[in-house]
Parts: structure tokens; sequence; C-alpha cells
């Protein structure tokens, strides 16, 4: 059961010196109740307290950091089965699998796409996360060379994958530095997996058939200074995957299975449906999902479906109220008037962008509403529309005073009319007719 902060504020030293980053104790007390603080950065803890504190308070499944500097990121630390009781927080990293097989060409080509591919989606840069480097070769001389073509290109997070600790140990040395995921400790190898993983300060992968076993060896793991760990349980179908994954993210979360607390990583390109895989993949709780290089399509299918799921339902993805122009407007430049949900914003911006006419785009505050809740909530109305004309000077700007509302606004144009004076004209209900009615309406 959770400890209330009050609670875990009385077992703490109370030296209020603020070591653990957080100004009192209390503030730290209260972070650890809300699982958002882990009990090792307070170094006066006792081993009493820290055993109490620690069944408690640890975030359920915990966070874990690939790679370092900017293209790094860290999975883990969730809190929720389905996305709508909260929100997921950390999505998962998509890694391209290459092997020490592959022609140095092809590797430095597929290292070359995650480094420099990305695509804008309603106003995020949405991009592949880093490498997989698979030791398919057996070779220790071409592993730690795959591995040399992928540092050479970028500064990207890998995964090393090897069944041979020569081979990580080759590798490690020339990339340990830069916080790789190491795949992987098994039962039998474990001592020397986590060896290395301990010198190296790296994150490492626990692989064990089924639950049981995975519990025990991250149990082991852990209770040998490796705390980073992520869990790969080798599924052979994609319903095996979800299956087991549900179970590890439902116990985990409950606490019922501490030892489970960890990401999860999913080897899409050993399932069949590579796409699907991933995308499954996506929506329960793989942490870390690894697959061959992309096809543009597939690409874009993956990050917009990432994009989505780990959004917070509870916030509409929402732009900033304002005047925005789209290229170079004069006073004669036709003014939009829209909400400030970023998926009206980004499709009507890119509509306009098409027509070539030079134009203002007037964003209201709608709290990231769309159109037509935001009209039938009453967020917006005559109001606002007034308010956001005034707030941003639209009169300084223009030489007219005619304002084109979305067609679903349609219903406040008298409204809005006699509130600002300004002439309403009513747009079309799909941006993708704007040009045409740009075209026709405005320049007639
Ligand atoms: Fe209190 Fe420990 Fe934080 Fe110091 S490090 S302020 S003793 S919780």
């Amino acid at each position: 059961m959770a400890l209330k902060a009050l609670d875990i504020y009385k077992l703490l030293p109370k030296k209020n010196c603020k070591e653990c980053g957080d100004p009192t104790c209390l503030t730290f007390a209260m972070k650890l109740a809300g699982g958002k603080a882990d009990i090792d950065l307070c170094p006066y803890l006792d081993e009493q307290a820290k055993l109490v504190l620690g069944a408690t308070t640890r975030p359920p499944i915990r966070l874990v950091k690939i790679g370092v500097g900017e293209r790094s990121f860290a999975v883990g630390d969730e809190f929720v089965l389905y996305r709508h009781e909260k929100t997921f927080y950390h999505p998962p990293g998509i890694l391209f699998k290459v092997s020490d097989t592959q022609t140095p060409e092809e590797i430095a080509a597929a290292t070359i796409r995650v480094r420099d591919e990305s695509f804008v989606r309603v106003g995020a840069d949405l991009r592949f996360n880093g490498i997989a480097i698979e030791n398919v070769s057996g070779s220790v001389d071409a592993y730690a060379q795959a591995v040399t073509i992928v540092e050479r290109v970028a500064d990207l997070p890998l995964v090393l994958m090897s069944k041979k600790v020569e081979a990580l140990s080759a590798a490690l040395v020339q990339c340990g530095t830069y916080r790789p995921l190491i795949h992987a400790a098994t039962t039998e190898n474990f001592k020397k997996m986590g060896a290395l993983a301990k010198q190296h300060g790296c994150p490492l992968v626990v692989n064990a058939p089924d639950l049981d076993q995975l519990a025990k060896l991250a149990r082991t793991c852990s209770d040998e200074g490796i705390q980073d760990l992520v869990l790969d349980f080798s599924p052979h179908f994609l319903g095996d995957f979800i299956t087991t994954s549900t179970l590890i993210r439902h116990l985990s979360i409950t606490r019922t299975a501490p030892d489970l607390g960890y990401p999860v990583l999913l080897d899409a390109t050993r399932l069949d449906l590579q796409d699907a895989a991933i995308a499954v993949g996506i929506v329960k709780y793989a942490s870390v999902i690894l697959t061959a290089p992309l096809s543009p399509a597939s690409s874009r299918a993956a990050l917009t479906l990432r994009q989505n799921i780990y959004t917070d339902p509870q916030k509409p993805i929402q732009m900033n109220p304002g005047l925005y122009r789209i290229g170079s407007p004069g006073k004669d430049a036709p003014v939009l008037m829209t909400v400030n949900f970023s998926l009206t914003f980004f499709t009507l911006e890119g509509y306009l962008e098409a027509t070539r006419i030079p134009s203002f785009m007037l964003i209201v505050d709608t709290e990231g509403l769309s159109v037509l809740t935001a009209v039938a909530a009453g967020k917006l109305n005559e109001t606002l529309v007034r308010d956001s004309l005034r707030k941003f000077s639209v009169e300084n700007e223009v030489s007219h005073k005619k304002l084109i509302i979305p067609g679903y606004a349609a219903p406040l144009s008298g409204r809005i009319e006699e509130a600002t004076g300004w002439t309403v004209m009513v747009g079309p209900r799909d941006a993708a007719e704007i040009g045409e009615y740009l075209h026709e309406e405005w320049k007639k």
C-alpha cells in the first residue's frame, strides 16, 4: 500500500540539506509519495528506512535512460494501464536494427536515415531514436567494426546485441561512455553481462522465456546493483506479446510483482507482420522497439501512431493564441479566424500555404478545443473573437474589416458582427476547400 507524504516524512532524516535536489525533506517526501523521486537521492537514509520506503515509493516502472546527449531518450515511469486514466508519459524509442553481416554501406545508410530523417506533424519534429547492432556473425572483430561504422556516422543511442560477452566488451570499449543498452543477460550469462553493465554504467536487457524466470533474473541483477533494466521475453507471436506485455504492465503498476517493474523491449524483426508488430508495441506497452529500416510510408505510420498515443488525452495539443502570418501579408490580406487546437491550426496553415495567397490567421484561445466542440461548449463566442481582435491589434495590420470564420462557426456570424463591427464571411467547413473559397469569395 502506498504511504502518504506525512508518513514518508516521518522516516526521513530531516536535515533539510537539499542534497536530494529538493529544498526541504517535506517537499522530497511529497515527491516520493507521488512516485516522482527515488529514495536513493537522499544519502542519509538508513537501511531500514530504505527498505520500507523502497517498496512503496519507487515509480512502479523504473525510468531507464538510453544514450547520452541530445538524442538520448528515457523510457518507463508509467503509471496506468489505459491512456484515458491519466496519460502515457514516455514514448517508446524506435530503433533501426542492423547486423554485422551487412555491408559497411548498408550499416551506414541505416544510421544516416535515423540521424537525418524527420517529419513535422502538428508542430512536433518526429524521428526514430537510434540503432541496434546485432552480432549475427559471431565474430568479435566484425562486431566491433560494425559498431565503429555506426559510431563514425552519428552520435545516436545504441542497443548492442550479442550472445558473446567478448564481442560486447570490445564494442563497449568504443562506445561504453554513451550509455548503450546491452542486450542481453540470461540465466546462463548474467554474471558476466551484469559485470559489463556495471563497469560501463550501462542499462541492461534481461532476457528469459517466461515471467517467473524474467522476474527472478531481474531481481538477481538488481541485487547485484544493476538497477537500470529492460525486460525482453522474446515473444514468438504477436498474441504472445500482447498478453505478456499487458500482464507485466498490470503486475508492475499495481506493485503486485515489483521485480517486473521495468520497461519492456520488443524486437519486431523476430515477428511476422513487422508493421503490425510495431503498432501493437506502441499501443501495448513496449518501451524499446527494434525494427528493420522502414519504408517511408511505414515510418510515417509508426511515428504518427506513437505521437497520437503519447499525447495527453486530457490536454489537446494547443497553439499559442495570436495573429500568425502566412507568407508576407499586406494591408489587403484576408484574416481567417480559427481555434487554437493544433491539428486545426496546422491543417489550415498547410492549405493556406498551398493557396499562395498571403494571409493572416487569427488564433483564438478555445483551450485546445476544435471548432465544432468549442462552438457546442460555448468556448468559441463573440466575446472571445472581439477580445482577440483587440488583443492582437488586427485592425492595425489590415485596411479592411472583414473576418473569415470557420464554416462550423456559422451560427455565431451575426453575433460576431454585432460585437466586433467587422463584416463576417463564413468560410468552408473543410479546410481543404479554403483555396477555392479564397479564390472565389475573397478575390472576386
Ligand atoms: Fe532531507 Fe535527505 Fe533531502 Fe537532505 S537529502 S533534504 S536529509 S530528504
